[in-house]
Formats: C-alpha cells, structure tokens, sequence
C-alpha cells in the first residue's frame, strides 16, 4: 500500500491534515492527490462535483489542504455555472474574494460542487444537471442549496468547502449530512464573485467536519473588501479563545421554535439542553412572537431581490443566447429555456410583489416585518448569549419525497430568521434518528462568531464525550 493510500483511512479534517504535513506523514502533493483519486472513485455514485479543475493556490498555512467550492462563486477559468443551463458554459473572468483568500492561505481547489439552480432549494433536486446523493444514505438528499458542497465534505473528498446561505443553504445541509456548517455575521465575508441571489441575505461561509475547522476557515474568509461595500473589518479571533468554558452563559430558546417539534427531534434537543445545563449555562425559553412570520417575509423578500438580480440574464450580456425574431423574443426565449421552474417561479413572484400595485401590499410589509423580526431578535441578546434551537424540522427526506414547493420552504423555518437579521449561525451534529444525522442550530448577536464557535466548541466537546 502506497503511503498516499495509508493515509487514507478515515475522512481527516482540515487541522488534521495540515499537522500530517508538518509531521512529514504526508506530503503536500500526496494529499491533493488523494482528494482528485477519492472524487475520482466515489463521486459517479454521490454527484457532489459539477466539474473539477485543479487550482493551485500560493504558500500558507493550508498548502497541501484540498477544497470545493460551490459552483455560484467565480473562479478564474472555471466553469460557474450555478447549476443552471443559462450558464452553463459561462466561464469566470475572475475569481471571487472569499475563493482568492483561501487559495492565497494555500490551498488547492479540485472540484467546484453541485447546488440547487441560483441557490434556490434545499435539496439539489432542483440543480438542473443532476441531484446530488447524501453519503450517509444514497435514497436521500444532502440538503440544499451548498448539497454538493456538504456531500463533498461528507464522504471524505475534501475535508472542508465553501458555501453561500442565504436562508439557510450551509446550515441545513450540515445539518442532514452530519457536519459542521457557518454562516458568518453579514458584512464579514465578501459577496464579491458570488452571483448573487438576494443581497440583502447572501453570505459565503465553510463546511467543515468540526467546530475548529469552521473556525480556522472562517477566519480566512473576513475582511473588509472594497468590492463589496457591505463588508466592514473587524479583526475577530475565532480560534484564541475557542476552547475557553461558558460557565454562566445563558441561552435561550424560542417557544416558536419547539412548538410543533417533531417528536424524534425533540428529544434529542432536549438532550443538548441537559447537556448545557451539566455545564453550567442557564437555558430558558423566550417568546420572539414575529418569528413567525419569517419564512413569509423571506420568500417575499428574497424572490424580489432575485427577480431585479436575475434580470441581468438576457441572453446578451453573457451565458446562453437563444435565437429570436426580435430583441424581446431572444429575452424570452433566452429565459425561457435557460431557467428552470423554481427560478422562473421566484422571478415572477418577485416580479409581482415589487409592482406598483402590489408593492405596499407585499415587499412593504415584509420589510418592515423584517425589521421587527431584527429588532426582536436582537432584544433576546440583551439578556442571553446564544439563541439555540433544531437547525431542520427534520432529518434528510427522501429524493422525490417532497412534492410542493412549500414544502421545500418550511425547510428553512430555524435558519431563515439568522439571514433576516444578519446573525451568525452554526449547525453541528446534535444527535441521529434512524442512523440520520440532524443539527443543533447556535446563533449569537452580530459580530459575536468568536463567542458562537466558542459555544459550539464546548458542546462538541461534551458531545463527544
Ligand atoms: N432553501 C432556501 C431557498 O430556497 C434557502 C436557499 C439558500 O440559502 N440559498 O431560498
């Protein structure tokens, strides 16, 4: 057995392999070569991967460390097609800032991974290629929208890649294949080269196979960056105090968050808030009554952001062009066969709702519900330090088990609120049900990720026992 293949047991994770490398174990080139032959063997069967060119980044702490980017963010020379035939052949003039920090720091990119069409699902069944395969169970989803990304990580592919949430598309799919997903505060990660969905919403975040992990790429992706004016530096440290206890700390949990918790899903939750009391943190439920509203205020908010984003697919600029008599048919034609159903479906609600005469009605109110949601949020911080809660309603469903597409959107009724309010958020494994794996979701005030990782540290910890 070659030494490549030796070190090849278990999936390792991100500090694990960059201490092989110091330790001689394993080299640089061998670990880089281990993740292009592991794609190269499972993935036929799992479908995480849309294409897989091999991107050398620069010296630094992750040299040697492969990685995966979901295919919504530009990499110089790649395809980015955001598993969409309207882009399937558009190939990135440059690379996005978040991408570009992690290849500085080292790493080598090897797959860009599949995701459901624009971001939008929460499955990848709604990818217009293929649907990717949860590792843990070949029947059933890895989750959406960063699915190819989670299941890439998952089956040992890659020990980390990168995500973009924004209603819950790294959260949720951590949760279903039992990792480690963050979504950073808004305004810590760069936008810029990630095609954008809802602006308002979107960020770029890791997932990873601990809280550690999360941490030391999270901390690669912030800085402020000029092409992205809604970034502001702020010098946070998510590893220095990581393994720091939270004695003393006070949680709480939203009543509108167990209310109709799913039995299985309840016990296991109410197993993570034994465990917090053990170690001394104060767990009590609050009342966030607008929290209800969330996933109404969302999917009016983020469709209206995606039909005015989306317009700039006209089949002129750039990606595909369909012939046409006229210019306005060449825009429909384009449109019409470049975008999937979902896609067309969010454009025409967001269409809808930001008309002159429905605007007051629907994009109006669901602002200023927004900002009530926010405001009560960010209330409950005052007094606690940690909202906590499920991070899904459930465990992955079965490819094909979900019909409706509202069905799809109370997927996201626990991650939602953290994007409408710009918190950080993690999901890392609470426990199983039926063998499948659902997350324990931690959210904390903005700008607190270091407090957030510190938190999910410590439960990892005693998780683990
Ligand atoms: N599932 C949600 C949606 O379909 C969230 C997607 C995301 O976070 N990109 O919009």
């Amino acid at each position: 057995m070659s030494r490549r293949e030796e070190n090849d047991t278990t999936n390792p994770g991100v500090e694990e392999l960059i201490e092989k490398i110091k330790n001689h174990t394993l080299s640089c080139d061998e670990s880089v070569e281990n993740a292009i032959d592991k794609i190269k063997k499972i993935d036929p069967k799992i479908k995480a991967c849309i294409s897989t060119p091999v991107v050398n980044g620069k010296d630094g702490i992750l040299k040697g460390i492969p990685f995966a980017v979901k295919d919504n963010m530009e990499v110089i020379g790649t395809k980015t097609t955001c598993a969409s035939k309207i882009l399937e052949n558009y190939v990135s003039p440059y690379t996005a800032t978040a991408v570009q920090k992690v290849l500085d720091n080292g790493a080598t990119l090897v797959a860009k991974t599949n995701m459901d069409e624009f971001a939008m699902g929460a499955s990848t069944e709604y990818s217009a290629f293929f649907t990717t395969k949860n590792p843990l169970d070949l029947e059933r989803v890895p989750g959406g929208s960063s699915g190819g990304s989670a299941a890439a990580v998952a089956s040992g592919m890659v020990p980390f890649a990168l995500g973009s949430d924004t209603g819950g598309s790294i959260r949720q799919p951590a949760s279903f294949c039992g990792l480690v997903g963050y979504k950073p505060t808004y305004g810590l990660v760069s936008r810029y080269g990630l095609v954008a969905f809802a602006s308002s919403l979107d960020q770029i975040g890791p997932i990873t196979q601990n809280v550690r992990d999360a941490a030391l790429i999270g901390e690669i992706l912030f800085g402020m960056d000029p092409k992205d004016s809604t970034t502001v530096e702020k010098h946070l440290s998510l590893l220095k105090d990581i393994e720091n206890p939270i004695k003393n700390f006070k949680f709480a949990v939203p009543k509108e968050f167990v209310k109709d918790l799913n039995s299985d899903v309840k016990r296991i939750f109410e197993g993570v808030i034994d465990r917090f009391k053990k170690m001394d943190v104060k767990v009590e439920e609050v009342s966030i009554p607008s929290l209800k509203y969330s996933v109404a205020v969302y999917y009016i908010i983020a469709p209206a952001e995606a039909s005015s984003n989306l317009a700039r697919y006209d089949g002129i600029r750039y990606g595909l062009s369909v012939d046409g008599k006229s210019i306005d048919e060449v825009y429909m034609r384009t449109k019409d066969e470049g975008f999937g159903r979902e896609v067309k479906r969010r454009i025409m609600i967001g269409t809808f709702t930001l008309s002159a005469t429905y605007y007051d009605a629907y994009f109006d109110k669901a602002q200023r519900t927004r900002a009530k949601i926010v405001n009560e949020m960010n209330k409950v911080f005052d007094s606690y330090d940690a909202i906590i809660g499920p991070t899904t309603p459930n465990v992955a469903f079965k490819i094909g088990q979900l019909s409706s597409p509202l069905e799809y959107y109370l997927q996201d009724i626990y991650t939602i609120p953290a994007n409408l309010a710009g918190l950080p958020a993690i999901s890392l494994p609470m426990g199983k049900i039926g063998g499948m794996p659902v997350g324990l979701q931690i959210m904390c005030k903005r700008f607190e990720d270091d407090k957030m990782l510190r938190i999910a540290r410590n439960y990892e910890k005693v998780s683990q026992g």
